[in-house]
């Protein structure tokens, strides 16, 4: 019998994190891994932001509490930048600043969802959506999107129905990289506005995108806005994923239960990192134009590399830094196991991502070690 609450004993620690966990274990034992397991950018946030952080540690009462939903200049900021972005207009009360992108869709499922509350989640999944929702008592819903990982209106509509609470969208998604098709998008999120179903739109992702310009669910529609809550953070815009501040933007009364909720948690995101956000979200875009436009090289390179590889597809993702190729083996975690202790070469398996005979390879790492990486991939398939 265990002590924990079943919601605790269900509950799976992070896949990503387990998988970088073992990579460093190695690493530290001097083995020559390359680690394709980053959920992060690998370069150093601006010197702008740095900056800021160095003045605002003398700022007087730094060390302070700040409001709950952040400080009020942040929140400005944040208004200031979604309508300088995605033409959106959010009032700072509309907006709760949290510790990560995560705590934000954390706080919204244990705020919106009741017991068997069914939130429809397009799959692969980024693997934090179903456990979450389970651990707010909800029901996760899959939505199995096509071997290019597009999403289709029609397969989402039939899942809609009296239970349905809320229609998860990330776009450009983790772990496939797909950026979804903006014409299917704008159907599914106007049925669901007319059905009374809230979208959680997860725009962690937004600028790292390539071909395409980014589609911003709330700027579809008032109607559809009203029925979002959008969700987005500076760890990958901004390659500060450590800082952990994101934010979520939604109608005033889902906002003040978020709030309440996290004020019996962890109250405000780090106050010395508000502070940099403030610097970071105000500044000009072109460390991360920098670092998108080396990110889409990476991409072209992995892409056509594994395609090389006896055994291995990979459709081309135009975002995230992610790619998410099939295997010539069904068991994934297996595959990824193996791969790391004959190969030295860490990938995440694509089960906890609900797409088996996958894994997802994060290409946000020196060039010299995707070449590496896929010369030992090629040699491990080849046996
Ligand atoms: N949403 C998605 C799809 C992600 O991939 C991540 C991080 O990997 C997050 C949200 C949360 O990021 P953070 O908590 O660092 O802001």
């Amino acid at each position: 019998m265990t002590v924990l609450s079943k919601r605790a004993a269900q509950l799976k620690p992070s896949a990503t994190l387990s998988i970088s966990a073992k990579a460093s274990a190695l690493k530290k034992q001097g083995k020559n891994v390359i680690d394709f397991g980053a959920g992060q950018p690998d370069v150093e946030p601006s010197a702008y932001v740095k900056e800021a952080v160095k003045k605002a540690v003398e700022k007087k009462g730094i060390g302070k509490y700040t409001a709950v939903e952040g400080t009020k200049e942040l929140r400005e900021a944040i208004c200031a930048y979604i309508q300088k972005e995605q033409g959106v207009q959010y009032a700072p009360e509309n907006i709760i600043v949290t510790v990560g992108g995560k705590q934000a869709i954390f706080n919204a499922f244990q705020a919106l969802l009741n017991r068997g509350d069914e939130v429809v989640i397009p799959s692969p999944y980024w693997a934090s959506f179903p456990e979450m929702a389970r651990y707010a008592l909800g029901a996760p819903v899959f939505v199995d999107t096509d071997e290019k990982f597009q999403l289709s209106a029609k397969d989402v509509l039939k899942e809609f129905n009296i239970k349905t609470k809320m229609m998860v969208i990330n776009s450009p998604c983790n772990p496939t990289g797909a950026v979804f098709d903006p014409d299917e998008l704008r159907i599914i999120a106007e049925a669901a506005a007319e059905k009374g179903i809230l979208i959680l739109a997860d725009d962690t992702y937004d600028n790292i995108i390539y071909e395409r310009k980014h589609f911003c669910i709330p700027a579809i529609s008032e109607k559809v806005k009203k029925q979002t809550v959008y969700v987005n953070t500076l760890s990958k815009t901004f390659a500060i994923p450590g800082f952990r501040i994101g934010y979520a933007a939604a109608e005033k009364e889902i906002v003040s239960a978020m709030a309440a909720i996290q004020s019996q948690s962890t109250s405000n995101a780090d106050s010395l990192m508000q502070e940099a956000a403030i610097a970071a979200l105000s500044a000009p875009k072109t460390d991360t134009e920098a670092m998108v436009a080396e990110f889409q090289k990476r991409r072209d390179y992995i892409v056509a590399g594994l395609n090389r590889i006896p055994g291995i597809s990979c459709p081309m993702p135009e975002g995230a830094f992610y790619v998410f190729p099939k295997i010539p083996f069904n068991d994934s975690v297996k595959w990824a196991t193996e791969l790391l202790e004959k190969k030295l070469v860490a990938v995440v398996p694509g089960a906890p991502f609900g797409r088996e005979g996958h894994v997802r390879i994060s290409y946000a790492c020196p060039m010299k070690d995707i070449e590496e990486g896929l010369n030992r991939i090629r040699e491990f398939v080849g046996g």
